[in-house]
């Protein structure tokens, strides 16, 4: 990099730390990790570039944390433990004050979830973040998309549809009162990843995918994977009280097809009702049933007067919308 700060002080300063599990961190040309015997090693990329995942001027604190936990839910969806990650960083230019808020926010979270930064890369170029992250589940506990099973409970965790009434209100598509937006603000800039509730799952839950993309559409992925369908009443979905303030069309579009709120939507086996309960309240995290899976295929939606609700909410498509 040509500025000041050169590409290895960056790294030194912000990106290095002593291994703690790793037999080899940051530093050599590849990180070395150890696999217990008897886990496999879970592994998940994901990406955020500047003006789609996030806006130009973001937070560089909240940036940090965000583009950890958008990965640690994918450990968590899978019933993995968190292990070690990998950062590749693209920037426009080696800027300390915001390395250090990223660096700080990132590595905060990291040391609340117990994984650790073990390499990436660092290049010159428009600001995007690319990371790696990597757990631990023994083979048959891995909370797989394909493991939904006919007359299954469908379960959710926290209040989804938060995140995107956030999104909406700095959009400017609606206004919401600054009490309410202070609070989903929270939820689509800082989410909690639910790792404690994806450990917890392990064994009792049977399919389970993180909400990342609307709660239908990945659903919908779920149902796609095991070959079967879904009932989903809709008002049964859990609102936070800013959501529920609002019109219930909008209300229910943030739920059913809003993004970015990472909670976790699983399937279990209608008999471990109580242990899905027992496992939730073990890992502090609300859940609540929304519906049941179905042989036949597609989704039927209802309302709590058992009326049909029109499956119009669409999943969030990187190449079809705008
Ligand atoms: P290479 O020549 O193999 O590409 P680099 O010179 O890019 O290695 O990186 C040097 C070391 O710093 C490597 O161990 C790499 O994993 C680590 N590293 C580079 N960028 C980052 C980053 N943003 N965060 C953590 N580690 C990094
Ligand atoms: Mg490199």
């Amino acid at each position: 990099m040509s500025t000041s700060l050169g590409e290895f002080d960056l790294i030194a300063r912000y990106f290095t730390r002593p291994p703690v599990r790793a037999a080899l961190g940051v530093g050599d040309d590849c990180a070395l990790l150890d696999v217990p015997a008897g886990q496999q090693l879970a592994v998940s990329t994901d990406m955020l570039v500047e003006g789609r995942h996030f806006l130009p001027g973001a937070d560089p604190r909240d940036l940090g944390h965000k583009a950890l936990a958008v990965n640690l839910s994918d450990l968590a969806a899978m019933g993995a433990e968190p292990l070690a990650f990998t950062l590749a960083l693209a920037l426009p230019k080696a800027d300390a004050a915001w390395l250090g808020a990223f660096s700080a926010g990132l590595l905060a979270l990291a040391d609340t979830h117990g994984i650790e930064l073990v390499g990436g890369d660092t290049t010159k170029g428009p600001l995007n973040l690319c990371l790696t992250v990597m757990g631990l589940v023994p083979p048959p506990s891995a909370l797989r998309r394909d493991a939904a099973r006919e007359g299954d409970s469908i379960w959710v965790s926290g209040t989804p549809g938060d995140a995107r009434l956030a999104l909406g209100s700095i959009r400017g598509e609606w206004h919401l009162a600054a009490k309410d937006f202070d609070r989903v603000r929270a939820r689509l800039d800082r989410p909690s990843p639910r790792v404690a509730l994806g450990l917890a799952l392990r064994g009792i839950a049977r399919a389970a995918i993180d909400v990342s993309d609307g709660l239908l559409g990945d659903l919908g992925h779920v149902l796609h994977a095991s070959r079967v369908g879904a009932h989903i009443a809709v008002d049964d979905v859990p609102a936070s009280p800013a959501l529920r303030a609002q019109p219930v069309e909008r209300r229910r579009m943030c739920q059913l097809a809003g993004g970015d709120d990472y909670e976790l939507l699983f399937t279990a086996p209608a008999q471990q009702r109580e242990a899905v309960l027992a496992a939730a309240q073990a890992a502090h995290t609300p859940v609540a049933c929304i519906g049941q899976i179905t042989a036949a295929h597609g989704l039927a939606l209802h309302d709590a007067q058992g009326r049909v609700v029109a499956a119009h909410y669409a999943a969030f498509d990187h190449f079809r919308s705008p």
